[in-house]
């Protein structure tokens, strides 16, 4: 295990809500477009906590959606920043919970806070532990030309270029043909 459980599962979900934008998506749509969707996106992930279900509420995780595509991206010194600020901001305080059948882990909010703050505050904790183990080049946006998706390299060697094997069969058929011609 690279990162604690909880960690994997938080940044696997940041993966997840930030491909559902058009460059990253598999349909190559908007897939967080309706409130059906970010439904499925929680339910697929096992959400716990308060969801409002109305517009506001989407239209929020949509913005945090772009803040948490612009973190993982950021270098270290600039993501640890991004961090503090945002752990500031929402006024998280880091407390461990048991619920459902999920062992001891860290919320750093109440389950009654509005979703969209919940989902940002989760990320930054998961960021706390990536940043503290100097593992921040683990988090990556795909290599393929035409593939934004991101995705969390757990590779032993820090070696993995693409989001699925999908992007590297496509890239390597293009990579040969260019050779061939
Ligand atoms: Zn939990
Ligand atoms: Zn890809």
């Amino acid at each position: 295990m690279f990162f604690t459980h909880d960690t994997e599962a938080a940044l696997g979900f940041v993966a997840a809500l930030a491909d559902t934008t058009p460059e990253a998506s598999d349909s190559g749509d908007d897939e967080l477009a309706t409130q059906a969707q970010l439904t499925a996106l929680l339910d697929a992930w096992k959400y716990s906590g308060r969801r409002d279900g109305g517009d506001v509420e989407l239209d929020e995780v949509r913005e945090v959606r772009t803040r948490l595509r612009e973190l993982w991206l950021l270098d270290r010194d600039d993501a640890a920043d991004a961090v503090n600020e945002l752990l500031a901001e929402a006024r998280a305080l880091p407390r461990l919970v048991r619920h459902d059948d999920i062992d001891w882990h860290i919320h750093a909010t109440e389950p009654d806070a509005p979703l969209a703050r919940r989902i940002l505050v989760e990320a930054a904790m998961a960021l706390v532990d990536v940043i503290r183990a100097d593992q921040m080049d683990r988090l990556r946006v795909c290599d393929a030309d035409d593939c934004e998706s991101l995705y969390v390299d757990l590779s032993k060697n820090a070696s993995r270029r693409f989001c699925t094997t999908r992007c590297g069969n496509r890239m390597a058929v293009r990579a040969y043909r260019a050779r061939a011609v």
